[in-house]
């Protein structure tokens, strides 16, 4: 199985990726998380990505591409995937349809996440995330237990750098011009494309979630029809 969560930064992506990745033993592939420990390990990839990350632009898609290629080969083919925030362009979105062409998978379901534009701007300047394990809080809508420390593992949260107000006006405007025109390459795929109101209770969103994916990737209807809204 191999699930595209799409849709704006902000919208929740990561945290309901990280809670069915738990709950069906799915690789949970996060460009971004990757990214991320890219640079921290001080890697080549991590110094030529940096630039692009701190002002909100997107990685060139041969760096993205090759970074998914390696990551997928470190685990069984099998696996169940959810990829997040990947892909990013049409190259990318082709791109990976060739990379799992190769390995003799394709995409099963498409969710896209929507949300207003404030909302974003909101839940983008109150997220906080776990270094260590990837989890994702919000200090208005999904605060952790103890403030600024991970549930999970116990590890000090952190405010990414580029959740700061200007560089989120620019990844928005990015996901418009580069990522949105997404929606209607997948529209025309031979995987479904589900829409989720993302601008909900966590648990509200993860139950539709939940739904659409053991519904969207049991192959049960004719994938454009359910694309469509038909059926
Ligand atoms: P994210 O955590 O998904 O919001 O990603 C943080 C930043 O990493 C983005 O603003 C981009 O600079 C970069 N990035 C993550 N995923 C991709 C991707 N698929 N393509 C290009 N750039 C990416």
């Amino acid at each position: 199985m191999v699930v595209i969560l799409l849709g704006p930064p902000g919208v929740g992506k990561g945290t309901q990726a990280v809670r069915l990745a738990e709950e069906l033993s799915a690789a949970h592939v996060s460009t971004g998380d990757l990214l991320r420990a890219a640079r921290r390990e001080g890697t080549d990839l991590g110094r030529k990505a940096q630039g692009f990350m701190d002002r909100g632009e997107l990685v060139p898609d041969g760096l993205i591409l090759d970074l998914v290629r390696e990551h997928l080969s470190s685990f069984d083919v099998g696996t169940p995937v959810l990829f997040d925030g990947f892909p990013r362009t049409e190259d990318q979105a082709t791109g990976l349809d060739e990379l799992l062409d190769e390995m003799g998978r394709s995409v099963d379901l498409v969710v896209l996440f929507e949300a207003d534009d404030e909302v974003l701007v909101k839940r983008l300047s109150g997220r906080r995330s776990c270094p260590e394990d990837g989890s994702v809080y919000n200090v208005y809508f999904n605060p952790p237990e103890t403030e600024g420390v991970c549930d999970r593992c116990g590890t000090d949260l952190v405010h990414r750098k580029d959740d700061n107000a200007e560089t989120v006006a620019r990844r928005l405007q990015v996901y418009q011009d580069e990522t949105a025109p997404l929606i209607a390459f997948y529209g025309e795929h031979d995987a479904p494309l589900e829409r989720i109101e993302a601008d909900r209770e966590v648990d509200d969103v993860f139950a539709d979630f939940r739904r659409t994916v053991s519904t969207g990737s049991a192959g049960d209807r004719a994938p454009r029809e359910r694309a469509e809204g038909r059926g």
